[in-house]
């Protein structure tokens, strides 16, 4: 039989963390995962260039059913000591915008980092491995698994959310905490594109797919980001998407500002004044493609100079233009998500230790906690937080 001071499943951002972290503290570290591939979505991360951390990382980034919850984690281990860890590693790095960090070169930078500091600490990573059962001893844990029997004082649990299943992703870590008397908050996929079926809707959609449209102003139940969108074949993409549909449930209205930074009342007043004799369509091509103007012009307005439009219907094209109403069919779910939102309640985990308030030596990190981050770098931040967090006591 194997035995450990700590047995970590999950060799992601958050599992690999702990695991360097802990390792160093001098306790004994088995790391274990199903997959043939440690860290495969920060791998995949980042478009390939894994955005790792973000400047301006605050709690008030992330959502969860306890807001505070996060805030203990972040504070221990703040971005500025992953850019640390970045720059002791060499790895070159770039502020894209926003704060948001990215690697000059590949995301496997970042996973080379994470095994580097593995391996420097003598954390042991076994790939390929599935985990059968757990069950509570008197000492700790008792794990059946492909290695055979697995005895560890501290267990965490470090598998991450339900967010694209070809990287590995299960839904193992809830049926733990499940197993273990722990509360579930409800999952569902966030940052992830939405889908429209309304039949004028999805051809505006599919004509224009590929067209992004800079800086828009997305808002729903009362939050708003000001990023870019992107129209898609199935319905609507881009950052300011999927900022927002982490905030958005089936039913809600989303709201678009096509032109925050224009005041469109006043705009169309001057160019009624001073080109009347221009056509709508040829106007709002210097504020859209021109694919996208006539199209918007075509199903939302009639086209014509604009000198003949009355007061009332320049009010009527400002508001539609600032403020496009649409009631997505859905999100394109797990299959894309970046992240799922729910998860384990952390009203039942410390948020100093990340240990269950449940069973003493069982630990949660990472993204199978009801804590998700805003686009931008900040749920890794939360990974490396977490784990951080979690290896000073395990
Ligand atoms: P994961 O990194 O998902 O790791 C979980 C690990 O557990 C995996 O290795 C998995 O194989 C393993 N596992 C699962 N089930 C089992 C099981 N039954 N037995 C054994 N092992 C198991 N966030 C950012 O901050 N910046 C980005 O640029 C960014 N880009 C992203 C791009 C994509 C395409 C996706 C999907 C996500 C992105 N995210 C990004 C989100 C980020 O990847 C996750 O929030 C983060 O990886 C969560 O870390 P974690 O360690 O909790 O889980």
């Amino acid at each position: 039989m194997l035995q450990t001071d700590v047995l970590i499943i999950g060799a992601g951002a958050a599992g690999l963390m702990c695991a360097a972290t802990a390792a160093a503290r001098g306790r004994r570290v088995l790391v274990l995962d199903h997959a043939n591939k440690a860290g495969k979505k920060i791998l995949m991360s980042g478009g390939g260039r894994c955005n790792f951390t973000n400047l301006y990382c605050e709690p008030n980034n992330f959502l969860s059913g306890n807001p505070h919850f996060c805030k203990s984690a972040l504070a221990r281990f703040t971005q500025w000591d992953f850019i640390g860890l970045v720059a002791k590693h060499g790895v070159p790095y770039h502020e894209k915008k926003l704060g948001q960090l990215f690697c000059d070169n590949k995301s496997s930078d970042i996973l080379e980092l994470l095994l580097a500091e593995c391996a420097e600490a003598g954390a042991q990573i076994r790939l390929d491995t599935a985990v059968h059962s757990i069950e509570k001893t008197a000492g700790g844990f008792l794990l059946q698994s492909d290695l055979g029997e697995v005895a560890c004082q501290s267990l965490v649990i470090a598998t991450g959310g339900l967010s694209i299943p070809t990287l590995g992703a299960t839904g193992f870590g809830y049926q733990v905490a499940r197993q273990f008397g722990h509360e579930l908050l409800p999952t569902r996929a966030g940052l992830v594109p939405f889908t429209i079926t309304d039949p004028q809707l999805k051809t505006l959609c599919t004509e224009l797919s590929g067209t992004s449209v800079e800086d828009c102003r997305v808002s729903c139940n009362g939050q708003s980001f000001v990023e870019n969108i992107l129209f898609t074949h199935r319905g609507l993409s881009g950052p300011a998407i999927l900022q927002i549909s982490s905030y958005w449930q089936p039913g809600d209205t989303v709201h678009i500002d096509l032109l925050p930074h224009i005041d469109l009342p006043e705009w169309l007043a001057t160019q009624q004044r001073e080109r009347g004799n221009s056509e709508l369509k040829t106007l709002l091509a210097e504020l859209f493609t021109k694919k996208m103007a006539t199209l918007l012009v075509d199903s939302w307005f009639s086209n014509k100079p604009l000198k003949q439009y009355t007061p009332g219907e320049l009010k009527t094209i400002a508001e539609r233009l600032s403020d496009w109403q649409l009631v997505p069919a859905g999100t394109e779910g797990y299959r894309t998500a970046e992240v799922t939102l729910g998860g384990v309640n952390t009203d039942e985990v410390s948020s100093k230790t990340l240990e269950s308030l449940k069973v003493p030596g069982l630990y949660f990190i990472g993204e199978v906690l009801d804590v998700t981050g805003h686009l931008g770098g900040f749920n890794f931040q939360w990974a490396w937080a977490s784990g951080y967090a979690a290896a000073q006591y395990v």
